[in-house]
């Protein structure tokens, strides 16, 4: 055994990283030779053809059959150029990543062969196989096939020989089963109610855009250790491990000059992300040893998000070229930091601007602050919604541990925008404002430089973020389809959006002035949403007292995190803003809880496996070896020798004996808390059952197995420990 883990790290000492291979050309001369963007419509497609598909994706207008018939024609015959065989319709089921099955192109010819064929109604709908995907319950109870539906906003491509269509996936009755699905309805809705906001300010708006720019963090490790780590391979972190002497508190890694090995591995992916249109701009090294992140330009919203799960595709199967493995978990190793996935988020207008930055003049700062203060109200408000749609089995590992995602909603605004909105509270007065009082006032917003400064000593530790142009929304897990967490972000301030022009339009009804209403509706919304403001250390034990005395909630539970999507007025909201009915909410919600009880079942299962199959041997073999060398010693040396110098190793044989027995019954007692889980049949409490009655056993194993690493022969210890796992590369 012990010689296997030695073998695993020599194989990884022995690779060298190949030679820098680096196309002799421009990387905008390849970027998006993979899809099938405007040019190639254009190029590809008949004048009335192009003109449907442009059409469908700026305003949501379905697409005929008989267009359709033409746009499969064109898209068909690029592919075949570009080298496909197959097609596929791609979707993001509620399973973590994406699903595909892939269909050649060819068909019986009457001549006895086959011939490339591609039609329609294939490009614009299928039916897979939808039986295996969760649902939560919607396709058992009302209809049995599911089907995918071509989402002509997200450009086909080619990956490898296959085209990939961009897809909606749903129920044959209509509710939605994806993620992306409910994305673009909350698209829709966050476009309709913020184009009615900034109206107030500029007729000319007709539509608003949602924009993401993601910032994706992972850790590599080296196949071969991978391969001896069955935790890491199973459940995507390690289940044991003691903290290596060094792991990152020199805070040596962030940014530091990127490995070699590592280099070639990102070049290779984003030159594969290049040509698939995906514009990566950014990598560097993380805070954690062996952490990384990549970030691309932004881009609009649903196209960002696809993006994001191509590219994490992309990234596992690239790493396997350079016998890597990819890890996106949020949490691989205990002790050091975890992964997340900032979803930087922002808005813009048909007309080019930017609702979240500042503007030119005091209109354009008057329409920044508004958005800015009626996202701070939808935060506020739906705290526990934010929260649940970012908590999951892995992500909970992060909460209150240091690290972006709290268990305390709050928002960091810097200190010229929090100066901004509290001078406008002390200027709008209660009664109707003097001229000189608004003047003043219009004079001070005015005043908001059009690059907020400070941005650039931005607080790390707040989950949402202003940073000058967009909110930073920084507790999202890195495994997560960051639609998760957007469908929610955008319902809730859509539906701010709405109550606020609805309160605005009533005031000018009531004779108010446009200015004056604006103002007194932003003032009241100003002072109610002060408790969620929060500029300090949001990693301070003084935050959580302080937000508690704030009335702000502090939710460390996922089942009980979850249980917030299903209150009342959250499914009304979702109704109304028709991101999703009330059926749909449910089922997803029960998708989530069965993920959560899948993931600490399947923990728990190998975490006893290996206990009992890798450690608990080992560990009864040193101890025998001890137990032969004590033996030994008392016949060679006298009898006052022998207990002066035994008596340490006695000890020791001791605590080992101890730590065997208490795993062993602590594996049995894991045993039985998951047979009488795994009876019930409510899934909440099921949930509840497997978070409060097996969860806690994984730390509690753990701090022994760990325990025993730590005087355990070295040579003989069956699994790499964190310090290879951390630092070979
Ligand atoms: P940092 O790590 O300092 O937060 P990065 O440069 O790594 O910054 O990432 C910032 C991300 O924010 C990038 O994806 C960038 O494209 C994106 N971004 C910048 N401006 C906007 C905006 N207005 N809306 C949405 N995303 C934006
Ligand atoms: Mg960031």
């Amino acid at each position: 055994m012990a010689t296997f883990r030695f073998k695993a790290l020599e194989e990884v000492m022995n690779r060298v990283p190949g030679p820098l291979v680096r196309d002799e050309v421009l990387t905008s001369d390849y970027y998006g030779t993979l899809v099938f963007d405007k040019p190639k419509m254009k190029k590809y497609l008949s004048r009335e053809a192009y003109k449907a598909v442009m059409d469908a994706v700026e305003t949501g207008m379905p697409i005929d059959r008989r267009m359709a018939e033409q746009v499969a024609q064109g898209m068909k015959a690029w592919a075949l150029e570009n080298g496909a065989t197959h097609y596929t319709h791609w979707f993001h089921p509620l399973t973590d990543g994406t699903a595909e099955k892939h269909d050649a192109f060819i068909e019986h010819s009457s001549l006895g062969g086959v011939i490339e064929s591609f039609r329609g109604d294939l490009l614009a709908q299928q039916e897979p196989d939808a039986s295996s995907f969760p649902s939560g319950g919607i396709r058992q109870t009302f209809e049995a096939r599911g089907y995918t539906a071509w989402d002509p906003s997200s450009p086909a491509f080619i990956s490898e020989t296959t085209l990939t269509i961009p897809t909606i996936f749903i129920s044959y009755t209509g509710e939605a089963l994806d993620y992306k699905t409910p994305l673009l309805r909350s698209i829709r809705a966050i476009d309709q109610a913020a184009t009615g906001v900034a109206q107030y300010f500029d007729k000319a708006v007709t539509s608003v855009q949602s924009n993401l720019g993601w910032e994706q963090e992972y850790f590599l490790i080296d196949e071969a250790l991978f391969m001896a780590r069955p935790d890491l391979m199973l459940t995507g972190r390690t289940l044991m491990g003691h903290s290596s002497a060094k792991d990152q508190q020199l805070e040596d890694h962030y940014f530091s000059s990127i490995p070699t090995r590592v280099n070639r591995y990102m070049i290779d992916f984003e030159n594969e992300a290049y040509k698939l249109g995906i514009p990566i701009k950014t990598r560097h090294n993380e805070v954690a040893p062996n952490q990384f992140e990549v970030a691309p330009i932004f881009e609009e919203m649903n196209l960002a998000n696809d993006h994001n799960q191509l590219i994490m595709d992309l990234m596992h199967k690239v790493a396997r070229r350079h016998k890597f493995r990819v890890l996106f978990h949020e949490k691989p190793f205990s002790g050091v930091n975890g992964s997340g996935k900032h979803n930087n988020w922002s808005l813009s207008t048909n007309t080019g601007v930017n609702l979240y930055s500042p503007g030119k003049n005091p209109k354009g700062n008057l329409q920044f602050l508004t958005f800015v203060i009626n996202t701070l109200k939808a935060v506020h408000d739906n705290q526990d919604l934010l929260r649940a749609s970012i908590l999951n089995a892995a992500n909970q590992h992060r909460l209150g541990a240091n690290e972006a995602p709290p268990s305390i909603i709050s928002v960091f605004l810097g200190t010229e925008v929090s100066k901004m909105l509290d001078i406008m509270e002390t200027a709008v007065t209660d009664r109707k404002m003097t001229p000189d009082e608004k003047t003043a006032l219009k004079l001070n917003i005015g005043r908001i430089p059009e690059i907020i400064l400070d941005t650039t000593d931005r607080n790390r530790t707040s989950p949402f973020a202003f940073t000058g142009n967009r909110f930073e929304y920084r507790a999202v897990g890195s495994s997560a389809n960051c639609a998760s967490a957007l469908i929610v972000l955008n319902t809730v301030v859509a539906n701010q959006l709405k109550n606020f022009t609805t309160e605005v339009d009533k005031l000018i009804e009531g004779g108010t002035k446009k200015d004056e209403a604006l103002f007194q509706v932003l003032k009241r919304l100003i002072v109610e949403t002060k408790p969620i403001r929060f500029n300090g250390n949001g990693y301070s034990d003084e935050w959580v007292e302080e937000a508690a005395s704030r009335g702000l909630t502090n939710i460390k539970k996922v089942p009980e995190a979850l249980s917030a999507y299903l209150r009342p007025d959250a499914v009304s909201m979702f109704e109304k803003l028709d991101v999703f009915d009330k059926k749909e909410l449910h089922g997803r919600v029960e998708v989530e809880y069965e993920k959560f009880i899948k993931k600490i079942q399947i923990e728990s299962r190998v975490l006893g496996d290996l206990a009992i199959n890798h450690i608990v041997p080992v560990a009864v073999r040193y101890q025998t070896m001890l137990l032969q060398n004590v033996s030994y010693m008392k016949e060679v040396f006298t009898d006052g020798e022998f207990e002066e110098m035994a008596s340490g190793r006695k000890n020791l044989i001791k605590e080992i004996g101890r730590h065997i027995s208490t795993i062993k019954q602590k594996v049995y007692e894991m045993t039985e808390a998951r047979k009488t889980a795994n009876v019930i049949e409510d899934v909440v409490e099921k949930a509840i059952a497997y978070d409060e009655t097996v969860f806690p056993y994984l730390a509690e194993i753990r701090y022994h197995i760990d325990k025993l690493e730590l005087v355990v022969d070295n040579e003989l210890w069956p699994l790499p420990k964190y310090r290879e796992l951390l630092f070979a590369r």
